[in-house]
């Protein structure tokens, strides 16, 4: 059973219905104050979207065919492309960062782009095209992981790094870059939300609103789908009071049935849960081993530099204290927050939601959500040093001159990374909210 007027906040798992109209409005979340997704499929900019991701994609190939960066000093030149970043990390022997870069900076936002022009033409004609679950699943399953953007901030670091020791020249790779950064950027606001609705109403040639009808008489009284009366008379009722289950890829609202083992949602087959499972495990493991490859990230040289015979090996630190004391101190913030605080920050924060989930605590829950969603957001941003490292690499082989390698540092940078990133996915939110859902329940109860 499916209900398509319904919502559930991803964040907290309380129901709403969906409101008839929302254009230029941004819909959140009463409780937690998540962004919900909540258009309706004819309002989606779909011409518009289209238009974007087929300009997107020659961007992306002028992007990779040109130089971002070219170097020019004692005669000599090198130039530095998406791909040859890659291919250099590779050729010193760092595989796994090299896998970590071209993931990132080239498949990933490749992937995301292709499969979404697969979706969105034949939408716009109003026909599903074969697969479109599958391929609406790998668009939010790799958006998160490509960092563009966070690249082109690298390529900016790398160039005011290098002002001081060679003549830099930006490269028509860059500036296709910087376009890419902002079309990928407004391509991701379309609502994907929207589109399994577009394709619901595509395959039922019928206005979903009828539906809805009979569902919300159910919902309305005691007797009807809640668990109990003591949900129904709580001010916030979620997902899981009604019996409900939303799924996390498309985000309908369906019936949870609990003695099936294995649930999936309707419409798009992923596996519906109504807690993440292991959730809190899962979160605490990954957390630990990200805290444990933060020592070596910062203690272990993240590149190695041989000019004229001499040996220097740069850690992070040694990194912005560089900028630091060559008065680029602008950019020593940057590197700092990006590569120092936000990684810190991300393992503190988790820990303290992770823990507080666990006690079952109502402390200041607003702002916990509020810090999850900063995490979400900031997470990306500490992957900058990784692409610095992988285009310095890629512009300073100058023979005997000078030559930079990357060093064991930046492997475990990017573990780092990862590892904090795949911890805050891991968490669910909701478990910030289950409890005081109980404790609002027992409190109503005994009145
Ligand atoms: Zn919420
Ligand atoms: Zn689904």
């Amino acid at each position: 059973m499916e209900y398509r007027k319904l919502i559930a906040c991803h964040e907290c798992d309380l129901l709403f219905c969906k409101p008839a109209k929302v254009t230029g409005h941004v819909a959140s979340c009463s409780r937690c104050g998540a962004g919900m997704t909540a258009a309706e499929g004819a309002d989606l900019p779909l011409d518009r979207t289209c238009a974007l991701t087929i300009a997107a994609l020659i961007t992306f190939c002028i992007a990779q065919a040109f130089p971002v960066i070219e170097l020019h000093t004692s005669g000599m030149t090198s130039r530095a492309t998406l791909f040859g970043a890659v291919r250099s990390l590779w050729a010193g022997d760092m595989r796994l960062v090299a896998i970590m870069v071209f993931c990132a900076s080239i498949l990933f936002p490749l992937i995301e782009l292709l499969a979404f022009l697969y979706v969105l033409a034949p939408l716009r004609i109003g026909k599903v095209p074969p697969h479109f679950n599958g391929m609406l699943r790998v668009v939010q399953f790799v958006r998160p992981w490509g960092m563009v953007e966070v690249f082109m901030l690298g390529v900016l670091v790398t160039i005011v790094k290098m002002v001081s020791i060679a003549e830099v020249i930006p490269g028509p790779g860059l500036f296709a870059l910087g376009a890419l950064t902002v079309m990928l950027a407004v391509v991701a606001t379309l609502d994907l939300g929207g589109l399994w609705d577009i394709c619901d109403e595509i395959k039922l040639s019928r206005p979903a609103g009828i539906r809805w009808q009979k569902i919300s008489r159910r919902l309305a009284g005691p007797n009807g789908l809640f668990r109990s009366h003591k949900a129904w008379s709580t001010a916030f009722v979620t997902a899981r009071d009604a019996g409900l289950v939303a799924c996390h890829t498309c985000g309908l609202v369906q019936k949870h049935i609990e003695d099936q083992s294995r649930q999936c949602c309707s419409r798009c087959g992923s596996v519906l849960h109504e807690r993440r499972p292991e959730s809190l495990t899962r979160t605490v493991s990954l957390l630990l081993a990200a805290a444990l490859a933060y020592i070596p990230a910062n203690l272990l040289p993240i590149m190695h530099a041989t000019s004229l015979g001499r040996a220097e090996d740069d850690t992070i630190l040694g990194g912005v204290a560089y900028f630091w004391t060559s008065g680029d101190w602008p950019l020593a913030v940057v590197v700092f927050v990006a590569s120092v605080v936000v990684p810190i920050l991300k393992l503190v924060i988790l820990t303290l939601l992770t823990v507080a989930a666990r006690r079952g605590s109502a402390w200041r829950l607003r702002e916990r959500a509020s810090l999850y969603r900063l995490v979400e957001r900031v997470g990306r941003w500490s992957m900058l040093d990784v692409f610095v490292v992988a285009l310095t690499v890629t512009l300073v082989h100058f023979g005997s001159l000078a030559v930079i390698t990357a060093g064991s540092g930046a492997l475990a940078f990017g573990a780092v990374v990862i590892l904090t990133m795949l911890a805050s996915h891991q968490f669910d939110p909701r478990l910030t909210w289950d409890n005081v859902d109980s404790k609002q329940h027992v409190l109503r109860g005994d009145e």
